[in-house]
């Protein structure tokens, strides 16, 4: 079969390798549908992840259809249509029990296309099986069930509920990539009055708009003025930072009120500096977090009830085996326009 295998920072193939094989009894193997190429695939490209090894295939992210089960999987069976999510969770560790599976210690956690074989492929070994998949019901798309795999439940996970948005806030989100464009759909669960997103390009800013931003601010222009003006000088009641940069971190806990939440969902390479000594009077708390899931069976009960509206982020779609043109177009963003890109069997 054909996969996306890395070899080492910078260097990416589309090429030939041996079809999974089930290894565990808790494993099945999928025959991929959707995937979806992750900024964090990029930033393994670009050597932030050092813990990659060569020769791995990237991926976290699919829609796929059972072709094998081990014998110890229990609540799947071939040809069951499932999402793979991006965290697997062995389902009894101490973190998985508390439903914590993003800091899974039984062997779970972050591990496709990270510690193990991913999903860019047309076929991948998922497992844990029974705790790491979702049923898909019939009227939930490919490519709308692909954005839960990750993008979704990690904006509202570590986002929205972290950042604890309440009807009435004023929200103010730094980035407006697939991950602060998730924040801003879900952050419209809680009803806030007003979301506020800062970026620097207008096609990502334009996007954030139609799924329901309120307000647009460049980067530029005094965001942290602008947000005072907006809130009785205040500044924001929840801020979330959807980029993974120092300085867009840093510019977060400028926007927030006094008491209020900042939430990091950026994957930082980089030390970003703590201003303790502007902070430490003004009450505010700041959380960090891998996302856990354990919301992906909320958010596609909403989804199938269409009570969240996935539209607005799929940019780009390719067949499988256009995999090295998806990532030219999704890692030129800038140029391209793409948010999220999809793939698709063919
Ligand atoms: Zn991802
Ligand atoms: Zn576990």
């Amino acid at each position: 079969m054909k996969a996306l295998v890395y070899h080492g920072p910078g260097h990416r193939s589309w090429e030939n390798v041996p079809e999974p094989v089930i290894q565990d009894p808790n494993d099945v193997i999928v025959r991929v549908d959707a995937v979806t190429i992750c900024g964090t695939d990029l930033h393994i490209l670009g050597g932030d992840v050092p813990e990659v090894e060569s020769g791995r295939i990237l991926g976290h992210e699919a829609v796929g259809t059972i072709t094998a089960i081990g014998d110890g999987v229990r609540n799947r069976k071939v040809g069951d249509r499932v999402l793979v999510s991006c965290i697997s969770a062995c389902g009894v560790c101490r973190f998985c029990r508390e439903g914590a599976y993003g800091q899974c210690i039984g062997g779970g956690g972050w591990i496709l296309g990270h510690l193990i074989d991913g999903v860019q492929a047309e076929f991948a070994r998922i497992p844990f099986a029974d705790t790491s998949t979702h049923l898909l019901p019939t009227s939930v798309t490919d490519e709308a069930a692909v954005l839960l795999a990750d993008i979704l439940p990690t904006s509202y996970e570590v986002g929205v509920l972290n950042g604890r948005v309440r009807p009435g806030d004023t929200v103010a989100i730094v980035g407006a990539g697939p991950i602060g464009l998730a924040a801003v759909l879900t952050a419209r669960l809680y009803s806030p009055s007003r979301i506020v997103v800062i970026d620097t390009a207008p096609h990502r800013m334009e996007a954030a708009l139609k799924i329901g931003a309120t307000d647009i601010v460049e980067v530029g222009t005094d965001p942290v003025a602008t947000l005072r003006e907006m809130t009785d000088g205040l500044g924001a009641d929840v801020v979330i930072e959807a980029v993974g940069r120092p300085e867009t971190f840093e510019l977060c806990t400028k926007l927030v009120r006094p008491g209020g939440h900042v939430a990091n969902i950026g994957v930082h390479g980089q030390p970003a500096t703590l201003h303790l000594e502007d902070l430490w009077i003004r009450n505010v708390t700041i959380t960090t977090g891998l996302v856990d899931t354990f919301s992906t069976p909320t958010l596609l009960r909403m989804l199938a009830a269409e009570q969240i509206e996935t539209g607005g982020f799929v940019t780009h779609r390719f067949g499988i085996e256009e995999m090295e043109d998806a990532y030219d177009v999704f890692s030129r963003a800038g140029e391209s326009g793409a948010l999220k890109v999809v793939l698709f069997r063919t």
